[in-house]
This record gives C-alpha cells, structure tokens and sequence, in this order.
C-alpha cells in the first residue's frame, strides 16, 4: 500500500503488499479500458533497490497489456489476492482475482487470469487481445498492417 512517512518524504509503494516481489509483477486497472492485468512496461523511479519499492513522488507510467496504452499507474495497484496455476508447469503463482491475464512466476507463460472464468469469457477476451493487437500494429505500422474494422475512430491520438 502506500504510505506518507511523517516526515512528508518519499512516498512508497511496496510490492510484497499487494502479494508480488517485483514492481512489474504488480497488478495494475487500466483507466482506459479498464481491465486489471501485469503491466506490458513499467517506469518508475526506485525508491529502494533491497525492497523494490517504487518512490510514487513521480510520475510511474505504464503501459496496458490489452489496449496497450499509457497510463500513470499511480492509484491503479491491484492486489494479488488469488492465484492461477500455469497450464504449461503446474505451478501456483498469485494473481489479482480480477486479472484476465496472469504471469507465472515459474515458466513465466502469460495465463487467463482469475477474472476470466469460462471458456466464453476466454475465447471472448482473445479476440478482444487479438483486435488490439493489430490496432497497435496499424498505429505503429499503417503502410504494412490496414486498420481493423470497428476502429474508424482515430487511434492515432491515442500515445
Ligand atoms: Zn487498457
Ligand atoms: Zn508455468
């Protein structure tokens, strides 16, 4: 969780409160498509390296592993209070129950998280990854990959 020390100095997050070691294992809730997963990137300022704690004084931003935009991740934490158990190795890693995708910490294979509980549920997720998928490759790309259809809407004023 994040604490003010008294003293008014660095502003903490510490990952093992909300269940991981690392801050990229963090969960985190996109603001812009509102789902709770691992971010795909994480910059942040340490506040110290033996804790991996991050100073949330400044800016951390993140990017979304779904709609794969930045956001600033402060406020967005998500605790790791359930678990998945990887379909390649077997083993248990924490996971946040709302989570649609899920690292584990052992073959490091990305899960369905908790959240995702049918196969409905699933199937209807990875067409929705997939649709983001080539929406980015057209952001990045749009001379090699043509915009997918639904996105008419300008995806190039998103960062
Ligand atoms: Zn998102
Ligand atoms: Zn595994």
């Amino acid at each position: 969780m994040s604490t003010q020390p008294p003293d008014g100095g660095v502003v903490v997050v510490d990952p093992a409160t909300y269940g991981v070691v690392h801050p990229i294992d963090l969960y985190l809730r996109c603001p812009h498509c509102g789902r709770v997963a691992q971010p795909t990137s994480l910059d942040y300022a340490v506040a110290d390296r033996e804790s991996h704690t991050i100073d949330e004084r400044r800016h951390v931003e993140a990017r979304c592993p779904v709609c794969h935009q930045l956001f600033d991740a402060r406020g967005h934490w998500v605790a790791a209070d359930d678990q998945i158990t990887c379909t390649r190795c077997g083993a248990h890693s924490p996971a946040a129950a709302e989570a649609v995708r899920a690292r584990c910490f052992q073959c490091n294979l990305f899960n369905f998280g908790p959240g995702l509980k049918t196969q409905q549920e699933r199937t209807a997720f990875a067409a929705v990854e997939a649709l983001e998928q080539r929406r980015m490759l057209h952001r990045l790309l749009p001379g090699r990959f043509p915009n997918p259809p639904g996105n008419e809407e300008s995806y190039d004023r998103r960062r």
